[in-house]
């Protein structure tokens, strides 16, 4: 069957893209917004910006790729579509981090796992970050509009078996877990999510609200990395680009965007960082701190008949039975998921090398992973991390606490009493030293003792958030409940760096929900302006 390449048919139709690595001279550009971003955030705002009939210019640093590039290939994926080719990891090596990277950003090789803000984070913000006029009554219908956009419903086919054993395993222990929601129209159940949806069945935002507000006459410039914002008196008064090539190294070529409001989406890490970058106010010192992960541990299991775990929606199944057990502010929660398993992906975030690696590697097919992402952010011993500006970027310092360390054995030891339940044959603990274990006693014990340390233990991330933290109390927030910046009176945020501790939950809805409230009620008061 033909795949219909919607951003073929657009650019064919006239869409207003310029791919800046084409650039033989500078440009100027003129809009009543400029978004930094094409993500989450940036894709969210661009459409309900443009609806409301604003002129956009959307700046994105990652090249405009479709699904005709889109090769199930990770070697060619990894590069093309992930900041630093998905070998990004913090200050000290410990945590790998996958932020996506190209029009759509990290949506355009996310999961599709699509869950609203627990309650329990909404309160906990109110209580303690000073947050306003968020919690779940008033951000339902926001989360609805989305869901209804986006497609986001429960996935109704049978799991794939990475996910079907976390299904067991729960059933047989009598733990709580729930059917995934995704953000899918006509699914092929192929697996390869991560690697931009072959035949655009997810509904991210390179096939969503980008091409919406392209359809509106937005104007979208990829391929050129925002560098600074301009300000004077307490007003952004531009935006400097600098264009990159087709490897995406930087050129010498400058854009110059101007607005009557700005909107940064590029993310966590990146908002702080262009903040920073700009030299803006931040009397108390909070860009880019509280910086959060979910940092993630892996846990292997041997079956003795073929997973495949490559194949299928790669997440349908989650377990929060551990997540708010012991309230928000107690010990760091953990939620259990699976990951998909390509060959790169799982032996860059396994442990071994030589012979063990490649024994690791031989039993692939009938490897099963549960993974363990824990909540930071909520206990007093989880500050996240710290965005640093460096010579050459950025640097994230994020340390691994004993609050952390403390949850991750529970989490080991929760991982290998499901994955034994679920009918495993021998697990292994992601964590250098531990060799498999053949049973749930065994398991038991070795894990109590097991030494867990930075570099010794796999901890991943695919859920950066945080580090330009939302709230009214401007000691701990940058931008107030609705994403304004307290200190520039022409600047949103609109992104998961607002978010002022982790969510314990997967981030795209959450994104997509408050971006949605925040953009609908700025698209209002410009209007208004302009009509004044
Ligand atoms: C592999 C993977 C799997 C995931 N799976 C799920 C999932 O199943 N469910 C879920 O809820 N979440 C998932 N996430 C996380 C989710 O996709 C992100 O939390 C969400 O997309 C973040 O939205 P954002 O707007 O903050 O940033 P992003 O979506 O990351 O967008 C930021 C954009 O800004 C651009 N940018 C950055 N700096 C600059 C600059 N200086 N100039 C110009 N542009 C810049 C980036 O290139 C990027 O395109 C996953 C993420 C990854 C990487």
């Amino acid at each position: 069957m033909a795949i219909q390449d919607p951003i073929e048919e657009g650019l064919a139709s006239g869409w207003k893209h310029i791919d800046a690595s084409q650039l033989s001279e500078g440009r100027t550009l003129e809009a009543d917004v400029v978004i930094v971003g094409s993500g989450a955030g940036g894709g969210v705002a661009a459409e309900i910006l443009t609806q409301a009939g604003l002129s956009v210019i959307i700046v994105e640093g990652g090249p405009l790729k479709s699904s005709n590039s889109f090769n199930m290939e990770e070697r060619r994926a990894y590069p093309n579509l992930y900041h630093q080719a998905a070998g990004m990891k913090t200050k000290d090596k410990a945590i790998g981090i996958f932020q996506g990277r190209a029009v759509g950003g990290s949506t355009t090789v996310n999961w599709t796992t699509s869950i609203r803000t627990p309650e329990p984070a909404l309160e906990f913000w109110a209580k303690e970050k000073s947050v306003t006029d968020l919690s779940r009554a008033e951000l339902d219908p926001w989360f609805q509009k989305m869901e209804e956009r986006l497609n986001i419903s429960k996935w109704e086919y049978e799991p794939n078996r990475n996910n079907q054993a976390l299904k067991t395993g729960c059933e047989k222990l009598g733990w709580d877990f729930t059917v995934i929601k995704r953000n899918v129209k006509g699914c092929w159940n192929t697996g390869y999510c991560g690697m931009g949806c072959p035949v655009n069945a997810k509904q991210s935002m390179l096939v969503t609200t980008i091409p919406s507000a392209l359809d509106l006459g937005a104007t979208l410039v990829s391929r050129a990395k925002v560098i600074e914002l301009e300000h004077h008196n307490g007003k952004i008064t531009g935006v400097k680009a600098q264009a990159l090539d087709e490897q995406l190294k930087p050129t010498a070529i400058e854009l110059n965007l101007k607005a009557k409001h700005y909107i940064l989406s590029a993310g966590a890490i990146h908002t702080p960082t262009i903040l920073m970058r700009s030299g803006t106010d931040d009397p108390h010192q909070l860009l880019g701190k509280r910086t959060f992960l979910h940092p993630t541990l892996l846990s292997g299991a041997v079956f003795s008949d073929p997973i495949n775990a490559h194949s299928g929606a790669p997440q349908s199944i989650y377990s929060d039975e551990f997540v708010w057990r012991d309230g928000a502010a107690g010990e760091l929660g953990y939620k259990l998921e699976v990951p998909p398993v390509h060959p790169i992906l799982i032996s860059s975030k396994t442990i071994g090398y030589g012979k063990s690696h490649a024994a690791l590697m031989e039993n692939f097919n009938q490897l099963q992973v549960t993974i363990a992402l824990v909540r930071d952010g909520f206990h007093p011993d989880s500050q996240g991390g710290q965005v640093h500006l460096t010579d050459t970027g950025f640097a994230l310092d994020y340390p691994l606490t004993d609050a952390f360390w403390h949850s991750a054995r529970r989490a080991f030891a929760s991982m290998a009493e499901l994955q034994f339940a679920a009918g495993a044959k021998q697990v292994l603990p992601i964590s250098e030293g531990v060799s498999y274990l053949n049973s749930w006693k065994e398991a038991k014990s070795v894990i109590a003792d097991m030494e867990l340390a930075p570099l010794k233990t796999v901890v991943a991330s695919a859920h950066v958030m945080g580090g330009c933290a939302m709230g009214e109390d401007t000691k701990i927030a940058m931008v107030d409940s609705h994403g304004r910046s307290h200190y520039y009176e022409n600047l949103s945020v609109m992104d998961g760096s607002i978010f002022p501790t982790s969510l314990g939950a997967n981030p795209q809805l959450s994104i997509y929900g408050m971006t949605a409230r925040n953009a609908t009620k700025l698209a209002e008061e410009l209007t208004a302006s302009s009509l004044a």
